[in-house]
């Protein structure tokens, strides 16, 4: 039986830049460290050695993730670490040459030895591999893990296969899909709309209160991952000198006027009008403050990546501000309608970079959104699905080549074409009929498999090819 895929593994509140590259190696270190302290063998720890490989290791430095997996090992959270408290973590640690397991136990570790970036090695099963080598009373256990996209991960105990570590539930759930034909026999059948499927999906595993309050959280979080974009100015880290934008296109938007919290500020964007062009600048506004905080180690949502996390927050706050859709009730029904969408391309294709290139990413948001738009805008069931289609059609093909192994350019303006590519497919699908449509949402998930597959591994995330190698930089310097 395949596993049910929850909303809230399709959205994980985290730190940035990379669900593959940052949370999963993150999430991986926590797994690894919990594992090792239920069987009550913490304090026997006397080394720890962390390898990456492939798309980790190439890429790895410009993504965060040798700062990830020692976050991990330090038992940090990264729903509720305070973002800014990252950097002076890391520099201790770089400092003393030594690491504390979950603040339970201190032993040597040195940053420069103790990672090792394995760039000319790959493990078979996926390309973002990483294996913890941890000593413990003489002996040296060696535990693998793969971050396999959108903050997910899966565990190799030694001699045996992969098993899905980051996802936890064996549900049984009363409309369980996997492909868009078995999630509109579901629509069919009971007249639901495709939130309606999922709230009652999730409702197997959680009271309606708490579901509700989870949901807030998602977009709670989001929203002042904007808000703060939107107020911070500065360069990026990293070491491409990227200044942010969402600052200075806010400030324009708004006129220069001053505000004091978010309804303010959310008052003058509205009343900056209707204009085409100015609702534009606000969707990409949106997207870029998203995406510069996350560039920044900022506090995100998983989207379903962490590259991709733009797209969604944009196109839903364009709902709310642009199209009236307000209401919480509106904006639970928005995520969950995107989180359908996730789950059909996660298990149909994949949601991960380093397997499908950029489709995989700002492909898989522009569908979520779109769908999700539709639905709000009273497109029924089919028509949010051929929403997804069309959003994901003219991704396809989309590599991933970030230019310094950062998650900058191209990943930061890329948000703002996924959410505008995002409404104008929830509008085409709403002036359209579904059931003339000649592509089905299946096929081109089919499609975007295959063409992942066919795909290059130098457009995989490796930062070997496109734009990372028109403008070389070198990805162990930034
Ligand atoms: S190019 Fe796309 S897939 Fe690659 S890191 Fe940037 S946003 Fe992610």
């Amino acid at each position: 039986m395949e596993k049910f895929i929850s909303v809230f593994d399709m959205f994980k509140i985290g730190v940035g830049p990379s669900s593959s590259h940052t949370l999963g190696p993150w999430l991986a270190a926590l797994h690894c460290l919990n594992h090792i302290d239920d069987l009550n063998d913490l304090q026997k720890v006397e080394k720890i050695q962390i390898k990456l490989y492939g798309s980790l290791a190439k890429t790895g430095k410009g993504h965060g993730t040798d700062i990830a997996v020692v976050m991990g090992i330090l038992g940090a959270d990264p729903t509720t670490i305070k973002t800014d408290l990252i950097s002076n973590l890391m520099d201790d640690v770089k400092k003393q040459q030594s690491i504390s397991l979950k603040y339970k136990k201190q032993i040597p570790f040195n940053y420069d030895v103790d990672i090792v970036f394995l760039k000319d090695q790959s493990l078979p099963h996926h390309p973002n591999g990483l294996k913890f080598l941890i000593t413990i009373n003489g002996v040296e256990k060696v535990f693998t893990y793969f971050s396999i996209g959108g903050g997910f991960i899966e565990f190799e105990a030694e001699e045996a296969t992969a098993s899905d570590a980051g996802s936890k539930l064996n549900l049984e759930v009363p409309f369980d899909f996997y492909t868009t034909n078995e999630l509109l026999h579901w629509c069919m059948k009971t007249g639901m709309n495709i939130s309606d499927i999922v709230r009652e999906n999730e409702k197997t595993n959680l009271e309606e209160a708490i579901l509700n309050e989870k949901l807030d959280a998602i977009w709670n979080t989001m929203l002042s991952c904007i808000y703060k974009g939107c107020k911070t100015e500065g360069v990026l880290p990293g070491g491409l000198q990227v200044r942010r934008r969402a600052y200075d296109l806010n400030n324009q938007l708004i006129q220069h006027a001053s505000y004091n919290n978010m309804d303010e500020w959310k008052n003058l964007l509205v009343k900056g009008g209707h204009d085409f062009s100015y609702i534009l600048d606000c969707v990409s506004c949106f997207a870029l403050a998203v995406n510069e905080e996350n560039a920044s180690f900022g506090r995100v949502v998983t989207a379903p990546t962490n590259g991709a996390a733009g797209v969604i927050p944009a196109v839903l706050l364009y709902a709310q501000l642009f199209c009236n859709k307000n209401k919480p009730s509106e904006i639970r029904q928005f995520i969950m309608t995107a989180s359908a969408i996730g789950v059909l391309f996660k298990s149909g294709a994949t949601i991960s970079a380093a397997m499908g290139g950029c489709q995989a990413e700002i492909g898989v948001s522009s569908a979520m959104a779109a769908a999700a738009l539709t639905e709000l805008l009273g497109g029924n069931q089919k028509q949010c699905l051929m929403a997804a289609e069309i959003a994901m059609e003219h991704h396809l093909g989309l590599t991933c080549d970030p230019v310094g192994g950062l998650v900058q350019i191209p990943c930061i303006e890329r948000n703002t074409m996924g959410a505008i590519k995002a409404i104008t497919a929830a509008q085409l699908a709403l002036q359209s009929k579904p059931d003339f449509a000649v592509v089905s949402l299946d096929k081109v998930i089919k499609t975007m498999w295959n063409t992942a597959l066919d795909m290059n591994v130098k457009y995989k995330e490796t930062a070997d090819g496109g734009l990372a190698v028109q403008i070389p930089i070198a990805l162990a310097e930034c």
